[in-house]
């Protein structure tokens, strides 16, 4: 009994760390961290935007995407080895990584559901792979935002990471206030439904490789309700991340020494893993009503070998 309390206090403990790492395997983080070692990640929009708004509203959302990436940007421009950089907007529909393809770090918004497009017959779905096939959202209703991250699974390093706006569930706004009223009715309100900023600056988190973390002043922290801007602002934990995972003038640190090699390109035994990480609403009934408002940011892990 004893034992099993501090278990559990100190795994309480260590979920409300000011951060949490990403590791090779999710569940177990005596496996090897993941990270990036290139010295410049270029990432892409799609260029078709938020299919939901209108043109203005599409350059308001580019705007607070490039937003996310530059408050990231500013850490690792103080303390950090790594450079943002924003590529041409894209045709590309596609997430994850193929081997031997020219690859993206791609965000995007996908405004259909694959649940009414892709036939339920259809082949896609065994194989999780209806949200490319078909353009669609293939994760649950709750779920804003989910970033695909494709790492090589012996030393950690990052190869691609894709991020994908649910468009078809959410209602996505850039003004900074005030929080809209519930239910949102509108497509175009001029409140904070969900804010584009808030969302990107946590999916940036995953996608540097940060987990999450039940500490609530962190951008990494696993809900965000409906109307919350505060998190357009990175908060210290998450920022000494960047300067300890990523330290200026020095190479990226994994998290187990000595670091394994990583694996070269025409490696044919080269094992990729995918970790899949989103964040979704509680829905529920209305003496919930406090919990609905609030979202959940989830992870999901697919281990392939390719
Ligand atoms: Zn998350």
């Amino acid at each position: 009994m004893m034992g099993t309390t501090a278990l559990l206090l100190s795994l309480a403990v260590a979920q409300s760390s000011p951060y949490v790492r990403s590791h090779v395997d999710k569940d177990d983080s005596s496996t090897q961290c993941l990270f990036w070692t290139t010295p410049t990640l270029t990432w892409n929009l799609s260029s078709v935007g938020n299919p939901e708004s209108v043109d203005e509203q599409k350059q308001r959302e580019f705007a607070a995407i490039r937003a996310s990436f530059q408050s990231w940007q500013r850490i690792f421009e103080d303390c950090g080895n790594l450079r943002f950089s924003e590529g041409p907007l894209l045709d590309e529909r596609r997430v994850g990584y193929v081997q031997k393809e020219e690859n993206h770090n791609l965000v995007l918004f996908r405004s259909r559901r694959c649940q009414e497009i892709a036939p339920a017959a259809d082949k896609c779905w065994a194989e999780e792979t209806c949200g490319n096939v078909y353009d669609c959202w293939d994760s649950d209703d709750r779920t804003i935002a989910l970033t695909l991250t494709t790492y090589d699974e012996r030393s950690g390093i990052i190869y691609d990471s894709d991020i994908q706006l649910n468009a078809s569930g959410f209602v996505f706004t850039t003004v900074s206030s005030p929080p809209c009223a519930q239910p949102i009715s509108s497509k175009t309100p001029n409140c904070v439904a969900t804010d584009v900023q808030n969302t990107m600056t946590h999916e940036l988190g995953h996608l540097v490789g940060l987990d999450h973390t039940w500490l609530s002043s962190s951008v990494m922290y696993p809900q965000a309700p409906s109307g919350e801007v505060s998190k357009r602002i990175i908060d210290a934990g998450s920022r000494d991340f960047v300067c300890r995972a990523y330290p200026k003038g020095l190479a990226s640190q994994s998290c187990l020494t000595p670091t394994l090699n990583a694996s070269s390109p025409g490696d044919t035994s080269l094992a990729l893993g995918r970790q899949v990480a989103g964040c979704s609403t509680t829905g529920g009934a209305p003496w919930l009503s406090a919990l609905a408002a609030l979202s959940w940011l989830g992870w999901r892990r697919r281990g392939v070998r390719s």
